[in-house]
């Protein structure tokens, strides 16, 4: 058997996802919608998986951070405080003659329009990206407000709440994984750009003459999560945003960008914000959000560095990553190499016959309670089932057979090596414990 990295196309992982339930097109039955996804079952386990890592990989030794679930929807003062009220658009294009609409600075116009191929555009126009909507029946200016198109400003506005009753001292930083909402000009490459995702986001307050130094600091935390999640690292880089690239909110940035087959992409964010978010909040609300200094007896504006990362974007990085097609005893196969605690399913139980399912039964139950996904795949032949699990990533393949009711073992085969190994059925759960934490080997 060989087995080894497979680029694959964009084509290919959509039609993966929706066939083996990872990924649905939005109301799909009446169509789908533009830039907005649905996620099945396997889907639904892969994000928790990636949320679970992420909360893990907070830990670190300097300081605590705590996390919050902040309202997706927030009035407009918030938006004109962030200044996504004034500044959040992307360039806006649209063809005369096919109305089609681009982002200028996103596509190449050297060969006319890119739908019909003619050369006759509108002028380019700022386009707010948000979804503005009314707060109840009345319609007035106060009653605007907007779903929100990154998690951060939930965590800005909560600060002064948090510090004072979560029991944290600077520094400390305030994390959140949830929806974002961005209309999209042109949303493209399937979970890469889409009008509704969700965000990883941390915000890291701290004293202002540390905040270059926890910048290189969160940088490499941040790297070592790509690693633990078992992300081929010859694929990640750190691009650091020329002066004019930056956004107006940042002192200085880099981009933790993936290779994909559509080239070098931003995967994740990180940025030194300096003061200017409190600041903002501390002059449009009125609440100063400055903090007291117990040693030097003074005030100051904490500094910010975010890290913040799509979970759709870092879902589809995982399924670049992780494809691989090889040849099994002169059989093809489709493998998703996930490291082991990312795989949505762990174990998948194979009975190789009707009557030995119960004791299957009993396992699989003491598997689950123990914290691992598991599945029971008891139809086809023993080769049909493990190309199935292959295919959705599942790492371990448990079979029980007629000889598993005299020596009480079970076969456990490994998706990389195809490899079995009988072990006895009462220490499966220390040994996938053992199992997760090793690194991904294919
Ligand atoms: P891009 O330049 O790709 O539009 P951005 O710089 O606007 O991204 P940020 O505002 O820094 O993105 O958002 C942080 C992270 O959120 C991104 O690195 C990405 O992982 C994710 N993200 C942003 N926009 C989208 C989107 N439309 N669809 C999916 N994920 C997104």
């Amino acid at each position: 058997m060989k087995s080894s990295e497979t680029s694959v196309s964009l084509e290919t992982l959509v039609s993966l996802c929706k066939r083996r339930g990872f990924v649905y097109p939005a109301a799909d039955i009446y169509g789908g919608i533009n830039g907005i996804y649905d996620f099945g079952p396997l889907g639904t386990l892969l994000k928790k998986n990636i949320r679970k890592a992420w909360l893990a990989s907070l830990e670190n030794d300097r300081g605590p951070i705590v996390e919050i679930e902040g309202s997706l929807l927030a009035p407009e003062a918030v938006w004109k405080a962030s200044g996504h009220v004034e500044g959040f658009h992307d360039p806006m294009i649209d063809c005369k003659n096919c109305k089609h609409r681009f982002r200028s600075d996103d596509t190449d116009f050297s060969k006319g329009c890119p739908s019909c191929g003619k050369n006759d555009f509108t002028d380019i126009r700022n386009f707010n990206m948000m979804f503005k909507t009314q707060l109840g029946a009345l319609e007035s200016a106060a009653a605007t407000c907007y779903l929100r198109p990154e998690t951060a400003q939930a965590i800005f506005v909560n600060f002064k709440n948090v510090l004072t009753t979560a029991r944290v001292k600077m520094p400390f930083g305030i994390a959140q994984a949830g929806k974002a909402f961005r209309n999209e000009i042109t949303p493209k490459q399937f979970l890469f750009r889409m009008r509704e995702f969700e965000q990883m986001e941390i915000e890291w307050f701290c004293k202002p003459e540390t905040s270059n130094d926890y910048l290189t600091f969160w940088i490499e935390h941040r790297l070592a999560f790509y690693k633990a999640i078992g992300i081929n690292t010859e694929k990640i880089r750190i691009r650091e945003h020329e002066k004019h690239e930056l956004a107006h909110y940042a002192a200085r940035c880099v981009d933790v960008e993936y290779n994909f087959p559509f080239g070098w992409k931003e995967l994740e964010g990180i940025a030194h914000r300096g003061a200017f978010d409190l600041t903002q909040h501390t002059t449009h609300s009125g609440k100063d959000l400055a903090v007291f200094d117990e040693e030097t007896r003074e005030s100051y504006m904490p500094h910010v560095v975010e890290s913040s990362i799509g979970v759709d974007r870092l879902f589809l990085t995982l399924l670049f990553d992780s494809y691989r097609e090889d040849e099994v005893e002169g059989e093809k196969r489709i493998v998703l190499a996930f490291a082991p605690s990312i795989a949505p399913i762990t174990v998948a139980f194979m009975p190789l016959a009707k009557k030995l399912s119960e004791p299957v039964e009993k396992l699989y139950r003491a598997v689950k309670e123990a914290g691992f996904t598991a599945q029971i795949d008891e139809s086809g032949s023993i080769g049909k089932r493990y190309r199935r699990q292959d295919e959705i990533g599942t790492p371990f393949c448990v079979t029980y057979d007629f000889d598993s009711e005299q020596d009480h073992c079970v076969t456990v085969r490994d998706r990389d090596t195809t490899k079995q190994e009988r072990i006895p059925a009462d220490q499966l759960i220390d040994y996938l414990k053992n199992q997760m934490k090793k690194e991904r080997t294919a």
